[in-house]
């Protein structure tokens, strides 16, 4: 049975765009004959709030969407994100890293590392490896001392293990297409953040194989980061399920919605009087 998934993260209330997404899991899994779950992705500590989950469970209902319980909080699964980044540190596949941004910024921006000047596709500079070789008996001190560090993919060493060729199923309303993936773009990529044993890129590939999610539909804004997911899902010798990036909503000067640029909520369009039925029409599911 096809079983889709909506993840927001707790960090704002929910706006036009995330009722957009999960309005389209919810009518593609009707349509499949399927399911589709909640998800709260919560794993930033400083970000999430309560307030926010129980907003966005409230804003779902109000739309009319309901979904199988229990739901998946992930700040309750840090210990099996732990066993998997352990299972990529046992293989050397993954290392700590002591860099701040502002020293990654410093080194990239400066060349010190004579590499060439790029970013990530989301516009972060690619890191440029400064601990990947670290001496393992300096770095085992510094960890022993509580040196504040993330853990980065060694990305040259997973495609090494896992194989260079990556690629998954997209699929869309026409059918479905094979589409070619580069994680190597992303660089060594963070893999666990400085305060929590994963990042949502570990997270994400665990909990969509825990959840047996078999169809992923999110915003485009996450269709790069597949390219990871899918060379984490081989490395993990997790299944890959079919992916639809969808379009994002913009707001009328053509920015993206976004939390952090303070778009129109939900909750501000239901206090102003708009209906379910009108937000339902207004994004195309009537
Ligand atoms: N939690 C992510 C977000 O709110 C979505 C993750 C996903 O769908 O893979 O942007």
């Amino acid at each position: 049975m096809p079983r889709l998934r909506f993840a927001p993260s707790p960090n704002g209330r929910l706006h036009l765009g995330h009722a957009y997404s999960a309005l389209l899991n919810a009518d593609l899994a009707r349509r499949m004959g399927g399911i589709c779950r909640l998800r709260i992705e919560d794993i930033d500590p400083a970000r999430s709030k309560p307030d926010f989950i129980d907003g966005i469970r409230t804003d779902l209902a109000w739309l009319g969407l309901t979904y199988p319980e229990p739901v998946r909080h992930q700040s309750r699964h840090m210990a099996a994100y732990r066993t998997a980044l352990e299972n990529l540190i046992a293989r050397r596949l993954a290392y700590p890293c002591f860099c701040s941004r502002g020293q990654i910024r410093t080194r990239v921006a400066s060349g010190a590392v004579g590499g060439e000047r790029s970013c990530d596709p989301d516009g972060a500079p690619l890191y440029p490896g400064t601990c990947r070789n670290g001496d393992p008996g300096a770095v085992a001190d510094r960890i022993a001392h509580g040196d504040p560090h993330t853990w980065r993919l060694d990305v040259a060493a997973a495609l090494r293990c896992a194989g260079a060729a990556h690629g998954y199923v997209a699929f869309d309303d026409s059918g479905e297409r094979r589409v070619g993936a580069d994680p190597a773009r992303w660089g060594d990529a963070v893999i666990a953040r400085r305060d929590v044993p994963t990042s949502y890129h570990l997270a994400v590939v665990h909990d969509d194989a825990v959840e047996e999610i078999t169809h992923v539909v999110r915003g485009r804004d996450l269709e790069a980061a597949t390219d990871l997911h899918v060379l984490l899902q081989a490395l993990l010798e997790l299944p890959q399920p079919r992916y639809r990036h969808h379009s994002l909503m913009r707001d009328a000067g053509g920015e993206k919605l976004a939390k952090s640029r303070g778009s129109q909520t939900l909750a501000d369009l239901r206090q102003a009087g708009v209906t379910p039925e009108a937000i339902r029409a207004r994004l195309g599911f009537a």
